[in-house]
């Protein structure tokens, strides 16, 4: 019953994000207008809305125009639970742990998404996520070690920030990634990202523009890490 309730939570969870993060980068409020197909614009009914069920019962396309529906909402909706159900089953971290996990994924998802959407983030919410997730554990993360590791990093990654190979809010991210866990943790995280960009760029079909979002790479790596992590606990966070 627990897992059925966290299942559902996290699936809704997975629905609320991707609808924030897609209104805010839109303009639009959170709450106004009623949810709406943004090929259509028609209001949706309550019944389209539930994660999974109105999706799949909708084909994945619009009830109204039959135009095809974004997956990305319908893939959060599956992967955060199967995600959350996963790492709570093992009982490796503590709740505290799990509590804060969950916050960081869910405002790196947030500026994926973001991201994803508009290749760009809201420093709003970047700085805002930085005050508010490193202030509780500023303690643990401000070593002398943390702090040259990460100044390094830092330096590392300017370069190519100045080449225009990376964007500044790539750059901050990774610093503030690197004071929230650890140094080492965040070279495993460019090094998995970086590998996965490359995987991706490489598939067929896949656009060849030359900018792309990296954030989504840096969330998918850390989410990825934090869960090898679990079974196989090699890198110290
Ligand atoms: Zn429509």
């Amino acid at each position: 019953m627990f897992y059925l309730i966290l299942f559902i939570f996290l699936s809704c969870w997975g629905s609320f994000i991707t609808c924030c993060a897609w209104r805010l980068t839109h303009h639009y409020s959170l709450c106004i207008p009623y949810s709406f197909c943004d090929h259509c614009l028609t209001p949706l009914k309550p019944w389209q809305l539930i994660p999974l069920f109105g999706f799949i019962v909708q084909n994945s396309h619009c009830y109204f125009c039959k135009h095809v529906l974004p997956p990305t909402s319908f893939i959060l909706e599956i992967l955060l639970p199967l995600y959350g159900i996963s790492l709570i089953s093992q009982n490796y971290y503590s709740t505290f742990s799990l509590l804060q996990i969950f916050i960081i994924l869910s405002w790196l998802l947030f500026l994926a998404l973001q991201d994803y959407y508009t290749q760009t983030v809201s420093s709003f919410c970047l700085f805002s996520g930085y005050t508010f997730l490193l202030f509780p554990i500023l303690n643990r993360t401000l070593t002398i070690t943390n702090l040259i590791g990460t100044l390094s990093i830092s330096l590392f990654l300017t370069l190519f920030v100045l080449l225009n190979m990376l964007g500044m809010g790539d750059l901050l991210l990774v610093n503030i990634l690197s004071l929230l866990f650890n140094w080492y943790f965040v070279v495993y995280l460019i090094f998995l990202a970086s590998c996965l960009a490359i995987i991706f760029r490489l598939m067929p079909n896949i656009s060849t523009k030359k900018t792309f979002p990296f954030i989504p790479y840096l969330t998918l790596s850390c989410a990825l890490l934090i869960f090898i992590n679990t079974f196989y606990p090699l890198i110290s966070m």
